[in-house]
């Protein structure tokens, strides 16, 4: 097992040369057996955090003395250093009230979430496996350490994080492990909606959301109670030939893995079961339902604390998402001036995983899509104009001619629409004369 990088190799010896127990820990060591490349190192050590702080000296720092975690500044970024510890009583479902350090690699292994999170991996190679993790690893099983009833008990981020490494790792999770996030999962309620956010939206960009999504609609429920609704809900119309949930996660899983396309495509149809009406020959209707979905997805992105950029992109897909694609030059220069171009390739791809979501007889739709995608890439091509900043004329040609005040924006816009509708052609003499007569 030669594949620990040179700068976490060295932490490891420092540590071991001064008679302490040092070992790679954790994702780093899942992630190594499975062939990935881990996205960070973490030691895990018999040293104190004093002892650890005074080896290293000025590389050391004190980002988490209370729970014996030092960062080593290494040549190829930061290492955590964490000495052995097991967790004391838990009592908000979150965080254990004391961390006990031990110099016990045995007892730090025990505290950890699954399986395949509770190896080690010395210097010399060897794997520390104390919970067949390297067995579930080879099965792609998801399977708690110890009790997964106690285990979500204690800290119910655990839900998510299983359900999180499920999607991500493709792993299935183990019975027992399900059960208890089933039983326990409304202990989610405790937890800061800020870590939920962070393993939401890796779920969401993970390979198996789908089947993650089908089996555990309760657990995303217990933070974003508007998806239970759609769960089950016949949509009675020729267009679908699935419920509104799974239909919901078939075009989940069939956007890019963004966290901005995967949650816009989550929400898209929120609103669906609040406008749901059934007419005279039995065919369901949704009308309105993109106006509702729109406001509901606001909401539900604020009680995470989502960042603005973030969640005013996803309701822009949102709304925009039940739209006819725009299929004529200027039908899609105008939809670039409102979306740019970034968010309008993100609509196109929304589009389209919400088509092939529904019945085989509507793909032909992908044609539309297509069409209005060649549009796209010839305008940009082409560099067409669509905003303010592109336009051959500005702010102070217009003030050099004396205008002043909100005339001058005015003016730029109805400049503009003209440009874009085709009325006018994007230059300098073209716009200032047209001026003249405005
Ligand atoms: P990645 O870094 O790829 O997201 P990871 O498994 O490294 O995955 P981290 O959050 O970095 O996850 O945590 C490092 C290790 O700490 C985990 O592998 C696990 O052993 C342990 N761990 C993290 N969070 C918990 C938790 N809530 N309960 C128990 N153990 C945890
Ligand atoms: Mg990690």
């Amino acid at each position: 097992m030669a594949n620990i990088p040179k700068s976490v190799r060295e932490v490891l010896e420092t540590l071991t040369a001064a008679g302490h127990e040092a070992w790679c820990v954790g994702g780093c060591v899942r992630d190594t057996l499975l062939g990935r490349t881990p996205e960070d190192w973490d030691v895990t050590t018999s040293a104190l955090p004093e002892e650890t702080m005074s080896l290293f000296g000025r590389r050391a720092l004190p980002t988490g003395m209370k729970h014996g975690t030092v960062t080593v500044r290494t040549d190829r970024g930061g290492v955590e250093v964490t000495t052995f510890r097991c967790d004391g009583a838990y009592h908000d479902h979150r965080r254990p009230d004391t961390v006990i350090f031990t110099r016990s690699l045995e007892e730090d292994l025990k505290r950890r979430d699954f399986t395949v999170n509770a190896m080690a991996l010395g210097l010399d190679g060897t794997i520390r496996d104390l919970f067949g993790g390297r067995e579930d690893l080879t099965a792609g099983i998801l399977r708690c350490v110890g009790e997964p009833d106690k285990r979500f008990d204690e800290d119910a981020l655990r839900i998510l994080r299983a359900l999180r490494f499920a999607s991500v790792l493709g792993f299935r999770i183990e019975q027992e492990t399900a059960a208890g996030i089933h039983k326990n999962r409304a202990l989610l309620g405790d937890i800061a909606v800020e870590r939920i956010q962070v393993e939401l939206f890796k779920m969401l960009c993970g390979k198996k959301v789908l089947d993650v999504l089908r089996a555990y609609p309760d657990v995303v429920g217990v933070f974003w109670p508007e998806v239970l609704p759609m769960v089950g809900l016949d949509q009675r119309n020729h267009h679908h030939c699935y419920d509104v949930w799974e239909h919901t996660i078939h075009a989940a899983a069939a956007v890019p893995p963004e966290p901005e396309l995967r949650c816009a495509a989550l929400l898209h149809d929120i609103g669906k079961p609040a406008t749901f009406t059934v007419d005279e020959n039995g065919v369901g209707h949704f009308r309105g339902h993109a106006a509702v979905s729109e406001e509901l997805a606001d909401g539900m992105l604020r009680r995470l604390k989502c960042a603005t950029e973030f969640r005013e992109t996803v309701v822009r897909l949102v709304e925009w998402h039940d739209r006819d694609i725009p299929r004529t030059d200027k039908a899609v220069r105008r939809a670039l001036g409102k979306l740019g171009e970034r968010d309008l390739r993100r609509l196109i791809s929304l589009k389209r995983a919400d088509n092939l979501a529904q019945s085989p007889a509507y793909f032909s739709r992908q044609r539309e899509l297509d069409k209005g995608e060649t549009i796209l890439d010839k305008l940009l091509a082409e560099n067409a104009c669509f905003s303010l900043k592109q336009l051959a004329i500005n702010g102070k040609d217009l003030t050099d001619m004396g205008l002043f005040g909100p005339a001058v924006g005015r003016m730029l816009n109805a400049l503009l629409d003209a440009v874009v509708d085709g009325e006018l052609p994007n230059e300098r003499d073209a716009l200032l004369t047209a001026l003249k007569h405005l």
